[in-house]
């Protein structure tokens, strides 16, 4: 059964037409479960019902005609339910509903289950059977777990669908709005751009064309170039290479010259098909038959028709296929990428960026950090998306709401070009108040600081806000490098942090490497990345990395004295003894070096990140230890909530606002208080204008937060008074969930003027 399931759905979802893929489903899997039909109806949410997509046993004129309203028939009922029906006479069951057009009357047995992602019904799948009895248990289990899978290769094939259809299509039911998960805030429009990407023919989405002509002539010129630069490539390695190696390129000669692929290709474009999808559909087939050879050398030769087809690819689509072309640097572009990475901002920063698109990831991971600090909007989580898609086409992209628009129409255009111009204004206003201290209307003062990663120079005028850097994030610079840093490139990097405020305090965390934030030169395999060898635990682990910055850190602010210290990932008493001992270490060494030098070397404060639930029971033990404690909400409203902040899939449930961070928050503030050592919060939601006045209002003095958002919180914190806070934290702690919360908050803010700020999202 598991490899019949398996089978199916790898066959499926290779199918590159969705209507196609799913008709193949019906047929393969009426055969394999031996029962005489088998449909799929998919939900129209617009509609409200239930279009036949495809079936095998049913009439096939039906399908896309034959609509059934969500709350009628048998297959209504199972929407409704979210759950299997199986009955042995369809016609006697109340709910059963006669639709002519099927020509159904000669099934009894009925057995259905519904597809379902992510809590969404996507629509039904449905066995029929001309005798009476009901469905085995195990052919209702195995229907069940098919649609779970089915599911997945709907959504996927569904954003494939959309955009690859023509617009005359009659079937182009699918919307051209792809929804990701918001990763920073702002309005962006661009062209999408992806980096290094490169042809490849299994992620290539099919395209309809009638000119079959120009089509066909496009194959074969592309076949015939590929045929030359195949016998240049062989006779360049000729007699340097093995000669199994050289054989490779007499089996894509045969292979080239072979007519049963030309004309295989060749017959689907006279089927409608564009050359480049026609060579898709005949390769993996191909692909396909090789991998199911018994023989492990035919098997390989997969990875070569592989490789050939890509190269023939890239020649159908020009030399304007995306991987040739760059980008022109005036051209306002949208980053795309399976994962944007730290490196991936800093080598594209030259380009007019208005935003970036993320597929892995979510709001908490690193690539949606950047994008915060640099101001840019972002969506993470855009799964289902083939980056091919989204080259070179105009895309809107909305980080207050996680949404992107692929290819608008002039209407849509116009009316985000509104939204972006309010946004401007709603900026302005913020910028009016910049200079202003950032005290409540009633007097009390909150010191903001920023969070900073980047260099000194690319950080550069964010430093005149705030009262100096809360958080700079050290790894940043170890993440855009291709080896660790040398002691003096790092000496460097800090001096020019701690010389760019020298009257502000700098707070540098030492290295907080591992979870989501790896090394390209230091890769760590875990199960559990974010419960596993992460921040202070893998630099205890290697002193010689921790020392050598340690040291850096020490020699960098001598003559300034604006450094202070933090570790990451504090769990235990004893990483912050040890960490100290080598902070000590490092100090007597560097102290040695200095002797006969007249600057003096000093002692920076030590301070722990508090964001592992376990410190919060510690904090009095810690506070004989530390100078300062910040908060890491981030890494804290993971663990609390038991919520993996880079996993979209449960993106819904990580909340800052959820009433039990809420708790642990104030009681953090308390007991730090209690134990008179300063604390301040350098996480995500200390930039937000909610957030800021719960943290204010809870006790917390000193906020640290993306440059970005500061002159908004600023302006937030002169709009409101402590008294007020004081209230309305009053009013939140007794609700029961993060909506509740942010419902609470969002009206407060709106019955203070500050409703702009809600309704952009910010
Ligand atoms: C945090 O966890 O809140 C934090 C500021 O650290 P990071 O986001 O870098 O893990
Ligand atoms: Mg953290």
């Amino acid at each position: 059964m598991l490899t019949t399931l398996k089978r199916i759905v790898q066959e499926v979802s290779k199918i590159p037409v969705l209507e196609d893929a799913l008709a193949y489903l019906t047929e393969t899997l009426s055969n394999a479960m031996d029962v005489d039909c088998c449909s799929i109806y998919l939900a129209d949410y617009e509609e409200q019902n239930f279009l036949l997509m495809a079936t095998y046993g049913l009439e096939k004129s039906a399908v896309g005609n034959v609509t059934i309203g969500f709350s009628e028939g048998l297959v209504g009922l199972i929407g409704q339910r979210e759950e299997p029906l199986n009955i042995s006479d369809a016609k006697s069951h109340p709910r059963f509903k006669h639709y002519g057009e099927v020509k159904e009357e000669k099934y009894h047995a009925f057995l259905g289950a519904p597809i379902i992602h992510q809590r969404k019904v996507l629509g039904v799948l449905t066995l029929q059977q001309k005798n009476k009895r009901r469905f085995k248990e195990d052919e209702e289990a195995f229907l069940v777990t098919l649609a779970t899978q089915l599911a997945l290769v709907i959504v996927q094939a569904e954003t494939r669908g959309t955009l690859s259809l023509t617009e005359d299509n009659q079937n182009q039911r699918w919307r051209k709005k792809i929804s990701g998960v918001p990763g920073s805030p702002g309005l962006g429009m661009g062209i999408g751009f992806v980096p290094n990407f490169k042809v490849s023919i299994t992620s290539h989405v099919a395209k309809r064309s009638k000119n079959h002509e120009l089509e066909i002539s496009k194959y074969r010129k592309a076949v015939e170039l590929t045929r030359g630069q195949v016998d240049e490539l062989s006779g360049r390695i000729e007699g340097q290479v093995p000669e199994d190696v050289q054989a490779i390129f007499q089996i894509y000669s045969h292979l080239l010259d072979a007519n049963s692929l030309g004309h295989e290709v060749e017959a689907h474009i006279k089927q409608d098909w564009d050359a480049a999808s026609s060579l898709k559909y005949v390769i993996e087939n191909y692909i396909q038959q090789f991998r199911n050879m018994s023989d492990p050398y035919m098997q390989e030769r997969a990875v070569d028709i592989e490789d050939l087809s890509n190269r023939i690819l890239a020649n159908i689509l020009g030399t304007d296929s995306p991987d040739q072309r760059v980008m022109d640097p005036s051209e306002a572009a949208i980053l795309v990428a399976e994962e944007v990475t730290a490196p991936m901002l800093a080598e594209f920063s030259q380009i007019k960026l208005r935003g970036i698109i993320s597929v892995r990831g979510s709001n908490n991971s690193h690539a949606a950090i950047l994008a915060r600090a640099m101001g840019l909007p972002a969506v993470m989580g855009l799964t289902g998306a083939p980056l091919s898609l989204l080259d070179g086409k105009l895309l809107l992209l909305d980080g207050y709401s996680g949404e992107v628009i692929v290819s608008p129409s002039a209407a849509i255009k116009r009316e985000f070009k509104v939204l972006v111009t309010e946004e401007l204004e709603l900026s302005d206003r913020i910028m009016e108040q910049a200079h202003l201290p950032s005290v409540t209307s009633d007097g009390y003062p909150m010191s903001l600081m920023i969070n900073a990663g980047l260099s000194a120079e690319m950080e550069g005028s964010h430093f005149s806000h705030g009262e100096g850097v809360g958080l700079y994030r050290t790894e940043v610079p170890f993440m855009l490098r291709e080896r660790f840093p040398s002691e003096q490139e790092q000496v460097d990097l800090y001096r020019q942090m701690l010389e760019a405020c020298p009257e502000k305090s700098i707070t540098m965390r030492t290295l907080d490497v591992g979870g989501d934030k790896p090394l390209p030169y230091f890769p760590i395999v875990e199960e559990n990345p974010f419960l596993g060898w992460r921040g202070i635990r893998l630099t205890l682990d290697h002193p010689e990395i921790f020392l050598v910055q340690i040291r850096a850190m020490l020699r960098a602010n001598i003559g300034i004295g604006n450094l202070q210290i933090m570790l990451p990932m504090i769990t235990s008493v004893s990483e912050v003894d040890e960490s100290k001992r080598l902070i000590r270490q490092a100090f007597h060494e560097v102290s040695e070096e200095m002797i006969g030098n007249d600057k003096q070397i000093v002692m920076p404060k030590i301070g722990v990140m508090l964001e592992v639930p376990a410190v919060i029971y510690q904090i009095q033990q810690l506070a004989d230890k530390v100078d300062f404690f910040s908060v890491g909400s981030n890494d804290l409203t993971q663990y609390l909530l038991a919520v993996d902040r880079n996993n979209a899939r449960v993106s819904g449930l990580y909340d800052s606002y959820h009433p039990a961070v809420l708790s642990a928050l104030k009681i953090i503030a308390e007991q730090c208080k209690k134990f008179d050592v300063p604390v301040s919060i350098c996480g995500e939601m200390a930039g937000e204008p909610g957030g800021a006045i719960l943290l204010m209002a809870m006790g917390y003095k000193n906020l640290s937060m993306n440059s970005h958002n500061l002159l908004k919180v600023k302006w937030v914190i002169r709009s409101v008074s402590l008294d007020h806070a004081q209230s309305l934290l009053t009013n939140t702690l007794v609700l029961d969930t993060p909506q509740r919360v942010k419902e609470e908050v969002n009206t407060y803010l709106e019955s203070i003027g500050l409703g702009g700020l809600v309704r952009a999202g910010m």
